[in-house]
């Protein structure tokens, strides 16, 4: 297996990329708080050319966060479709870890980001390396 498949919570759009990613970020910076709700966020990166939209084009909606930075976004209800970060990884797609609907071993998150902005109460993993 190494097609990943996932997507929005209503199920108009649905995704698929190929295996192996870039990495798996644990992100705690403000922008992922704020974007998706919750007190860290984790996102698969993905180069571009293994990514694609299999279904809902039409229903995706675009937020600008930054000059170089997007989030995709279902119309519908609202979820988080994928990303760009403009600024960290601009070859590469960031895809919410929660809408993966087969998950594997390979999408364990590989690294931490923005720990110093990161909620008093999370913990860092020693099994995922803090990067910045
Ligand atoms: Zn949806
Ligand atoms: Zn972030």
């Amino acid at each position: 297996m190494n097609k990943i498949q996932g997507g929005c919570h209503c199920g108009h759009v649905s995704w698929e990329f190929e295996l192996p990613v870039k990495t798996v970020v644990k992100c705690h910076c403000n922008n992922c708080r704020k974007l998706q709700g919750s007190d860290y966020s984790s996102w698969i990166v993905v180069p571009k050319s293994q990514f694609k939209v299999n279904s809902g084009r039409e229903e995706i909606s675009t937020y600008h966060f930054s000059e170089v930075s997007q989030k995709y976004f279902c119309a519908n209800c609202g979820s988080t479709v994928y990303g760009i970060n403009g600024k960290h990884f601009p070859t590469d797609f960031m895809v919410p870890l929660g809408e993966v609907d087969n998950y594997s071993e390979d999408l364990a998150p590989k690294i931490q980001v923005y720990s110093k902005d990161k909620a008093a109460w999370v913990h860092i993993h020693d099994d995922e390396p803090v990067v910045s």
